[in-house]
């Protein structure tokens, strides 16, 4: 499943969020096939009622969601691109992930240390952005070098086609280097299909995505642009073409701690109606471009992950390889419409499913049955 990781300086609540929200996920285990795979790393489902809609219409025998892996990645401090701290094994951890949470205290508690001394999520925010940068500096220096060379040695014996592949990797590495130099992330550079694809394999850090987690006090939660720290944090997303997503790990924390009936109740007290941990899950899926289709029968109904734009045989790829390789049609009906018709044959009766073809682009929500060879 995709991974988000959860990095942020000392002190800010990382722990305690990604505590959070392994708990619960471990009170939905009875329901969901998921659990804690190792220490650090923790799968949850992602929340969609239509799942369960969809799976009492088929009468399935059980509903599987959605998934998102979060990895707890501690050691960052300033100066771990020069191999401070865990320095580079914390950054290596960075690089598997599909999307980056920083956690940023918004919160004051004068009991809990702040690195620097006081609140202040621009620096908080800065001093990391400026890890990646460098990191990211350092490996697309390290690129540029070796291609030069390689060049240099047998650039006789290349295909035109790996010729042209080098060429746009430079071009990438050198308006990415540019924009690191100014201190922008590689994500707001502009790059062509060719380009974008040339730089893949060194899964630079400023190119993924990032999620701002503003912790605040569990007195800011009904509120929380009453907290100046959190306007901050969202104009600092805004700058930087990222997320913001507010919530307060001490909460998140004690709600799993509480039986379900009580949950609401305390909830309520604090003048909120669900917890946060939902909307980080559902923000961390949209960020990443992701589009969820199902599967709907009785054995089970499901939601598949694909990312926007996949094609149905790619969409049935991510069931099974052969079921990409042998893909004749999918029938497809809209989620919509099937809740309207009540069932897949009687969406079928009115006309409602579709037989599409291999180049038919799968859209949200789309409820797919898969004819292929075998
Ligand atoms: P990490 O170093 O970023 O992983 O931070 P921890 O999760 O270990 O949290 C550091 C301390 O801050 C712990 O004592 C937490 O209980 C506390 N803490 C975390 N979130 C909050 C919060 O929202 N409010 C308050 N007052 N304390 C918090």
């Amino acid at each position: 499943s995709l991974r988000a990781g959860i990095v942020g300086l000392p002190n800010v609540g990382k722990s305690t969020l990604f505590n959070a929200v392994v708990e619960n996920g471990k009170a939905q285990a009875a329901n969901f096939p998921f659990c804690t795979i190792e220490p650090n790393v923790g799968i949850v489902a992602v929340p969609d009622p239509r799942l369960h809609v969809l799976s009492g219409l088929s009468k399935s025998q059980k509903a599987v969601p959605a998934s998102v892996e979060f990895v707890d990645i501690a050691g960052l401090v300033k100066g771990a691109s020069q191999g401070e701290g865990l320095g580079n094994k914390f950054l290596s951890h960075i690089r598997e992930v599909d999307s980056i949470l920083q956690v940023v205290r918004c919160f004051e508690d004068n009991d809990i240390v702040h690195v620097n001394g006081k609140v202040d999520p621009k620096s908080d925010v800065d001093v990391i952005n400026l890890e990646l940068v460098f990191s990211d500096l350092d490996q697309i220096e390290k690129r540029m070098e070796k291609l030069k060379k390689g060049k240099a040695k047998d650039s006789q014996s290349k295909l035109k086609h790996s010729l042209f592949k080098e060429d746009a990797e430079k071009a990438a590495l050198e308006k990415i280097q540019q924009a690191l130099m100014d201190g922008k992330p590689a994500r707001s550079v502009t790059l062509n299909d060719f380009e974008r694809d040339s730089i893949k394999h060194l899964c630079l850090l400023t190119m993924k995505p990032i999620i701002y987690v503003a912790n605040v006090a569990e007195s800011d939660l009904a509120d929380p642009g009453s907290n100046p720290h959190v306007n901050e944090v969202i104009n600092l997303a805004s700058d930087l073409q990222s997320g913001i997503v507010t919530i307060s790990a001490q909460v998140e924390a004690e709600l799993t701690e509480l039986p379900s009936e009580e949950r609401v109740e305390y909830l309520a007290s604090l003048g909120v109606s669900e917890s946060g941990l939902g909307n980080l899950i559902r923000s961390t899926y949209s960020l990443l471009g992701l589009r969820t289709y199902f599967t709907s029968g009785e054995k089970e109904t499901k939601a598949w992950t694909i990312r926007a734009g996949m094609t149905a045989p790619q969409a049935a790829g991510v069931i099974h390889s052969d079921f990409e390789k042998g893909f004749i049609r999918a029938e497809t009906v809209a989620y919509d419409d099937f809740v309207a018709a009540g069932s897949l044959a009687a969406a079928r009766e009115k006309g409602l499913l579709r037989s599409e073809g291999k180049d038919y682009i799968v859209q949200e929500g789309d409820v797919m049955l898969f004819r292929f060879n075998v």
